[in-house]
C-alpha cells in the first residue's frame, strides 16, 4: 500500500538538505526547502513545492514561510551552530509535530535532544558506519 504524502520543510538547502528535498519531493510529498541564501533557493526553486529565503533565526519568518502547516520539519543548517538551535527551538515553538535535526557533534546531539529534537542525526558518521558495515560485509558490498 502506498504511503499517505505529508507535508514537509528542509530548512538548510546545502548539499545534505537539498538531497533530502528532492529525494522527499520525488516521493509525492509537498516540500517547502528555506535557505537564508538566495541563491541555494533559486537553484531549488524549479524542484520544490515551495522554495522560501528566509533566516531561521526569525520565527516570524518561519510561520510566513508556511512552516506551520507542515507535519515534519528537517533542520539541516550544519556549520552555523547558532543558526541551527534557534532553528530548531523556532520549530518547537511554532508547534511543528515532528522535528528531525542535524548535528555536528556529539555535544550540538546532547543539545539538540535537550531542545525537544525528536530525532538527531549525524549524516557524516551514520554514512561512515553504513560504508564500514558495506566494505566489512562481503554480501552487503556486492550487492
Ligand atoms: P552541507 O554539508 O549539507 O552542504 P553544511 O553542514 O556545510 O551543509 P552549511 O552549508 O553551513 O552546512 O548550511 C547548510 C545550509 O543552511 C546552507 O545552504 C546555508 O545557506 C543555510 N543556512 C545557514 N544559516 C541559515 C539561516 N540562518 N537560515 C536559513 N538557512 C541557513
Amino acid at each position: 500500500m502506498a504511503r499517505k504524502t505529508r507535508n514537509f520543510a528542509v530548512i538548510g538547502l546545502g548539499t545534505f538538505g537539498t538531497t533530502v528535498a528532492k529525494e522527499l519531493t520525488r516521493f509525492g510529498n509537498y516540500v517547502i526547502g528555506v535557505d537564508i541564501n538566495e541563491r541555494n533557493v533559486a537553484a531549488m526553486a524549479d524542484t520544490l513545492t515551495h522554495a522560501v529565503i528566509a533566516d531561521a533565526r526569525d520565527d516570524t519568518a518561519l510561520r510566513e514561510a508556511g512552516i506551520g502547516e507542515c507535519d515534519v520539519v528537517l533542520i539541516a543548517i550544519g556549520e552555523d551552530l547558532e543558526a541551527n538551535v534557534l532553528a530548531t527551538i523556532n520549530a518547537k515553538m511554532i508547534g511543528v509535530p515532528l522535528i528531525w535535526a542535524k548535528a555536528v557533534s556529539r555535544t550540538h546531539h546532547r543539545i539538540l535532544n535537550k531542545l525537544g529534537a525528536d530525532r538527531v542525526v549525524q549524516p557524516e558518521e551514520e554514512v561512515g558506519m553504513h560504508i564500514a558495515q558495506m566494505l566489512h560485509n562481503p554480501l552487503m558490498r556486492d550487492y
